[in-house]
Parts: structure tokens; C-alpha cells; sequence
């Protein structure tokens, strides 16, 4: 169905340079040059069908345009190999047929691309925990950061609501303003959202993302519609859910805790009794803690998560990642991408048969190799 990606002839180019053209059946996918506003790459299609161009919708953060790339077609999206760019900014995919630009093809209803970072190696499965107002999840996941602080990293989530006193914007939430974040949400900017005690919430793929990215295992503090949210995506998650011991200990940590008003506090209590419901019942909770002694529970949380050894794991270090040098070519040999390297001369094998995970996210599982290296005589 695919055929090899081509230069674009001059006269189609109407002086736009760096394009490469994917035809996929009946349809051509230029990719280059520059958005204007942006200068960031752009997709047009060529509907041979049609006899016509098509902006599609793009989804997914959009790569930088630079001094060209590589185009290679893997069954249901394009590899983008960037020339003269970073060395963490010079692999991403196109995706045009994968599960998820399916779906939100039906949803926009038009033509629709999504564009995935490529990353190096694999993340640790992220940890959402959800429980009612007050049980104790923000305390249990700040014990875990602070015993082990290169192991686990929070996604600081998105809210409307206004910062209590001690809160710092950027670090225990982004607060924002309703209409932006509903912006953001319309242009796939969150893995999930939901209506909370009466504000937004929500989690921005970015948040995890920059978690994975630093090779840290990310935490998520979400409600249990966030958290059936998640489950229903292409994220692969564990989800833990924290029960009070009683209403009534819940009531008295949430008024001892002092941070909402009296019209907050019966808001949260009564919301209270529909999510552990849900949380019980629903089958999206992989496990059930009960916050009653908190040393206990943080202990047995530590033993879900495989802390629980006496001898604190190594960290993982985040993935490296490989330099590429200004100028090469690509070919693809079944999963294997072999990337031709001109100055300096040699061989780099990407394999491609492992990826995990994909827009709106990153695209995981990146195994590049040096497979050969050859003198300039050569
Ligand atoms: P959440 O993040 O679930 O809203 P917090 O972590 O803010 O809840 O905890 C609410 C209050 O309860 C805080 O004042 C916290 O110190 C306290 N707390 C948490 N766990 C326990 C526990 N097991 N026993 C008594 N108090 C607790
Ligand atoms: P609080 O206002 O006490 O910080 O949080 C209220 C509720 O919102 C908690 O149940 C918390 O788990 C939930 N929450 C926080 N961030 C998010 C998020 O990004 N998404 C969802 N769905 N819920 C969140």
C-alpha cells in the first residue's frame, strides 16, 4: 500500500524547500516546510481521488521545522528522521491510520494527523491514585517522593479552582482559567479531564510525558472519572484506589486539614460516598488500600509497587539518547531503519518493532544502534 517517500518536484513545491511526499493509496502526505505562524512542520495532502489539496486537522505537538528530513512509511504512520536537529528532537512519527487518529477522525470528522515524539527505551507503567477528598492520597504520594526521589515524579495536573495558601502554581497544579483550558482540551491537549466539586481538572499528556522523559515513574492524583478516563486510553496505568476507615474520620480529616470552606467541606463529604461506590464496584481499580493507619497503608502501598525489598531500587536513568549527524539518508529493511550517516561516515540501526504508546504522546521503544562505521575512502 505504501510507496517510497519522494522529493517533491520544484513546480509543486511553489518555492517551499525541506518536502518530502508519502503516497499511501490514494493519498500523498507532504511534510515540510513551515507553518507559518509557528515555524513548525507542516502536513498537506495531495487526494488523488479528489484532485485536490486538504489541510488536515493536526493533532499532537507539532515538530520544528529544520534543514530537511527522512520520510519512511511504517504501516499506519510516517517516521520523520530531522536533519541538523538535537540530538532529543530528531526522530518523530506521523501517524495517519492508528487507533487513535481512527477515533478522532469520527470525532472531527475530517482528515485527521497526529504527530508522537520518538523517545529512546520504554517508561515504568504511570501510578493513579484516586480516593475521596481528604483520605490522604496527597500524603501518601508526597511520603513516596520524598523516600525516593529519582524512582517517582507528579504530573501536575491542570485546574480551575484557586490555589489554597501554601499551593505554588506549576508544581502542585497549572491554575488556569476555564476558557483556556477548555481550549486546550478541544485541541487534544489532555489525556483526561472531568468536572470536580465544581471546577475542571485535568491532566495534560505533557505532564506525563515530561515525568517518562526524566525516566521517572509518574503519579497521578485524579478522581475516579479521571481515573475510568485513563483506563479507557492508550495509557497502560496501575491504579490504586485509597479508602477512608469511616465517614467519619473522613469528614474530620477533611475539616481538621482546614482548606475549604464549611460549603466546600459538605460538597466533597457528599461527593465522598458516590466515589468509594465507584471506586469499590466499578472494576477499574487494579487495588484497594484503606488509609486507616498511615504508616501501614504507605507500607502496603510500598509493597504494590515492589518498594518493599529493604534495599532501595537503583533508579532508572533517563534513556540517552544518540547524535545524528547533520546530514544522512534513511532505507527501511523490514522493522530495521537504517540510517546512512555522511559526516561523519557510518551505519545507525533503528528498530522499530517494539514501540509503546503514541500520539498524543510520545512514541517509546526507540532502539538505535551504531551497526558499522566506514573511513571517508571508502
Ligand atoms: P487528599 O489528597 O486525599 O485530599 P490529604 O493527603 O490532603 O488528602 O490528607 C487530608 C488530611 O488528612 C491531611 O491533613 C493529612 O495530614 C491527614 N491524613 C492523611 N492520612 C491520614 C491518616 N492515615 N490518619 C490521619 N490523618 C491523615
Ligand atoms: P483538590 O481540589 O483537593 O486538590 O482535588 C480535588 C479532587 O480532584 C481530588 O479527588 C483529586 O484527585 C482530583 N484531581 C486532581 N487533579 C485531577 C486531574 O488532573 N484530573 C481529575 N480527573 N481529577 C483530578
Amino acid at each position: 500500500m505504501g510507496e517510497a517517500p519522494t522529493h517533491i518536484p520544484q513546480s509543486l513545491q511553489n518555492g517551499r524547500h525541506f518536502e518530502t511526499a508519502t503516497t499511501i493509496g490514494d493519498k500523498t502526505y507532504v511534510i515540510g516546510g513551515a507553518d507559518g505562524e509557528t515555524l513548525s512542520i507542516e502536513v498537506r495532502i495531495i487526494d488523488k481521488c479528489l484532485g485536490q489539496w486538504i489541510n488536515p486537522f493536526v493533532l499532537g505537538t507539532k515538530p520544528m521545522s529544520c534543514g530537511g528530513h527522512s520520510a519512511v512509511f511504517l504501516k499506519d504512520r510516517i517516521l520523520i528522521v530531522k536533519k541538523n536537529s538535537k540530538p532529543d528532537d530528531h526522530t518523530w512519527f506521523l501517524e495517519i491510520d492508528t487507533p487513535y487518529v481512527r477515533l478522532q477522525k469520527k470525532v472531527v470528522g475530517s482528515e485527521v494527523v497526529a504527530w508522537s515524539k520518538g523517545v529512546v527505551g520504554n517508561a515504568e507503567k504511570p501510578v493513579v491514585i484516586s480516593g475521596p477528598s481528604g483520605v490522604g492520597k496527597g500524603t501518601l504520594i508526597s511520603m513516596l517522593m520524598k523516600e525516593f526521589p529519582s524512582m517517582f515524579g507528579f504530573s501536575v495536573s491542570h485546574t480551575t479552582r484557586a490555589p489554597r495558601g501554601m499551593e505554588k502554581d506549576g508544581v502542585h497544579y497549572h491554575f488556569t482559567e476555564k476558557i483556556v483550558m477548555e481550549k486546550d482540551i478541544k485541541d487534544g491537549k489532555f489525556l483526561e479531564f472531568a468536572s470536580v466539586h465544581g471546577n475542571l481538572y485535568g491532566t495534560s499528556v505533557e505532564a506525563v510525558e515530561l515525568v517518562s522523559d526524566a525516566g521517572k515513574r509518574c503519579m497521578l492524583d485524579i478522581d475516579v472519572q479521571g481515573a475510568r478516563s485513563v483506563r479507557a486510553s492508550s495509557l497502560e496505568a496501575v491504579f490504586i484506589f485509597i479508602c477512608p476507615p469511616s465517614m467519619e474520620e473522613l469528614e474530620k480529616r477533611l475539616r481538621d486539614r482546614g482548606t475549604e470552606t464549611e460549603e466546600q467541606v459538605l460538597k466533597r463529604l457528599r461527593n465522598a460516598q458516590t466515589e468509594i461506590e465507584q471506586g469499590k464496584s466499578s472494576g477499574i481499580f487494579d487495588f484497594i488500600l484503606y488509609n486507616d493507619k498511615l504508616e501501614e497503608c504507605y507500607e502496603s502501598l510500598k509493597k504494590l509497587l515492589g518498594l518493599d525489598g529493604g534495599v532501595t531500587p537503583t533508579p532508572k536513568s533517563a534513556p540517552s539518547v544518540i547524535n545524528l549527524p547533520k546530514d544522512h539518508s534513511v532505507s527501511k529493511i523490514d522493522d530495521k531503519i537504517i540510517i546512512n550517516c555522511m559526516s561523519p561516515k557510518n551505519l545507525i540501526m533503528l528498530d522499530v518493532s517494539s514501540l509503546k504508546g503514541g500520539a498524543p504522546g510520545r512514541t517509546r521503544g526507540l532502539d538505535f544502534r551504531a551497526i558499522d562505521s566506514f573511513s571517508d575512502g571508502c
